[in-house]
């Protein structure tokens, strides 16, 4: 099946720039949600705004949710007037928050009752990568169902993984994530040793950009911090919930983490201190204010923009 009328639930720092690359590639896009100033730059580009998610289900055939939390998903399809009431079998669902693989089990399978599809797809690469369309795509469900995707995700992202069974992709988010949010936290330590000890920042970031100790959130968000700015497109509340989700993980498998509950200790600090809507990267300001020492240096960018173009998405194959 050729899905023409896209619908988009979720118009927040990442939903709004997926949603921008399906209207770049053609697709009449449908767009929904809770605050319709989040639409204003779509509408202008030629999205159609809607009043409800049925309005969104009544006109298309494609149904993406990008929602901050498995209680928005749960709203978004069980809710008064939600997906479950109108969704029937010409429709496919896909799922691209970063939610809990159980309650995405649980939603899928009332969705299958409808006769309707499922796939989720959480994205993973930041901000700048959803905008520039190169981000990258972890999914899981049935294959048909990635097959009938595929020319929307290869729109919105550029390394695409078929993960198999529902679940998957969702656990294998929540893992990333967690890896970063590791790596977040350590950059913040380590950039104060050297700072400390007197090593110029400039030179601790090209020190490790070229060493082993390198990695994609040092590469990216490290310079927000020495800019200063934090500006990643990720807030505070987004990340508690995936650190969550993954210590989550690790009780329903009998996984003695130690790392694990730490991180949620300390993001939950950030969380209380700076607000839900914070920048995830800012984390770092509880160790600047427990040291009255910044982070802050000349040369590096208030954003992070991909200077890479668009590259038309293809299926990873381990
Ligand atoms: P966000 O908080 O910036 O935006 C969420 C949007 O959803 C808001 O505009 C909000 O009004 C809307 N919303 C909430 N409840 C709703 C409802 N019931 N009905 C309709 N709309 C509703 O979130 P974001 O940064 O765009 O992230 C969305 C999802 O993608 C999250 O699960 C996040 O973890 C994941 N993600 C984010 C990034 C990133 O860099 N921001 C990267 C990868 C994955």
């Amino acid at each position: 099946m050729i899905d023409h009328n896209i619908g988009f639930i979720g118009l927040g720092n990442v939903g709004s720039k997926l949603a921008s690359n399906i209207l770049y590639a053609g697709y009449n896009l449908f767009i929904y949600d809770l605050d319709e100033n989040t639409s204003n730059e779509l509408v202008n580009k030629g999205a159609i705004w809607k009043n409800s998610v049925k309005d969104i289900i009544d006109n298309t055939s494609l149904i993406i949710t990008c929602l901050p939390s498995p209680q928005a998903v749960t709203e978004v399809v069980e809710g008064e007037s939600g997906m479950i009431d109108y969704i029937n079998k010409k429709h496919l669902w896909i799922e691209m928050s970063t939610t809990d693989e159980k309650e995405m089990i649980r939603l899928s399978k009332l969705i299958e009752l409808k006769g309707a599809n499922v796939l989720e797809a959480p994205v993973t690469g930041g901000q700048h990568k959803a905008e520039s369309g190169n981000i990258s795509v972890l999914t899981a469900g049935k294959r048909e169902n990635f097959n009938r995707a595929f020319p929307i995700l290869s729109e919105i992202g550029f390394e695409v993984l078929y993960c198999g069974k529902l679940g998957n992709a969702s656990t294998l988010k929540v893992v990333t994530n967690y890896l970063a949010s590791i790596n977040l936290l350590s950059i913040g330590e380590a950039l104060m040793v050297c700072k400390k000890y007197g090593i110029d920042l400039k030179k601790a970031y090209q020190g490790i950009k070229i060493s082993s100790g390198n990695s994609f959130v040092h590469e990216t968000e490290s310079q927000l911090i020495l800019n200063g700015s934090f500006d990643i497109g990720f807030t505070m509340d987004l990340v508690c919930k995936d650190v969550g989700l993954f210590d989550q993980l690790t009780n329903n498998l009998n996984i003695p983490a130690e790392v694990s509950p730490l991180m949620v200790k300390i993001f939950n600090e950030g969380r209380k201190k700076y607000g839900d809507r914070a920048l995830s990267t800012s984390i770092v300001k509880l160790l600047e204010e427990k040291c009255n020492t910044d982070l802050r240096t000349e040369g590096f960018p208030s954003r992070l923009l991909d200077k890479e173009q668009k590259k038309k998405g293809i299926e990873i194959k381990p």
